[in-house]
């Protein structure tokens, strides 16, 4: 990031993406980290997404050959071979996501990571327990943002945090965002 985030909002699983849209579309200093994979923040046309477990609409070679595209997208349900190929080696493909007992992309970590040197960092819908998603709400107060939590329930953070909403985060999102 060339300039310091002014906010940085965390949308999660059960997150209204549209809410996030208009936030990171109106308010140019909103960013988003999510760890869905289902893309429908993309769909959504919401901006500066750092996505931390990947996408399933797009696929790398199992094999990493060289010259393969890192990886590749392709949003067509279902694929029309099964299983895909990696169009430069002919090998399998896999999604591009993270599995169980896989590191994250450094590099998604480290974009998420700069979003926490921020003003203000929410975390929505996310229970909190996942690192080093996690952590990002922790990194963020730790910088001297104000934290805020909307949440449907309580969580390990909520104690934690400058402000903690409980209720449908749909709900409580939108609410947020007429008072600012
Ligand atoms: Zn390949």
């Amino acid at each position: 990031m060339a300039a310091r985030a002014d906010r940085a909002v965390r949308a999660e699983r059960g997150a209204p993406r549209a809410g996030s849209l208009r936030w990171t579309q109106a308010r140019d200093r909103w960013r988003v980290v999510t760890q869905n994979v289902d893309d429908l923040h993309v769909r959504a046309g919401t901006k500066d997404l750092v996505r931390l477990h990947g996408s399933i609409f797009e696929l790398r070679c199992w094999n990493h050959c060289p010259g393969s595209p890192h990886p590749w997208r392709d949003e067509r349900v279902p694929l029309p071979v099964m299983p895909p190929k990696c169009p430069r080696c002919g090998g399998l493909a896999r999604p591009a996501v993270v599995w169980f007992g896989e590191s994250l992309d450094p590099a998604n970590i480290a974009a998420a990571d700069a979003l926490t040197a921020c003003d203000v960092f929410i975390a929505a819908g996310t229970s909190a327990l996942v690192y080093p998603a996690a952590g990002l709400l922790h990194t963020a107060r730790a910088r001297g943002a104000f934290t805020a939590e909307l949440n449907v329930e309580a969580t390990d953070a909520t104690a934690l945090v400058d402000a903690a909403v409980q209720g449908r985060v749909e709900e409580t999102l939108a609410e947020v965002d007429a008072m600012i």
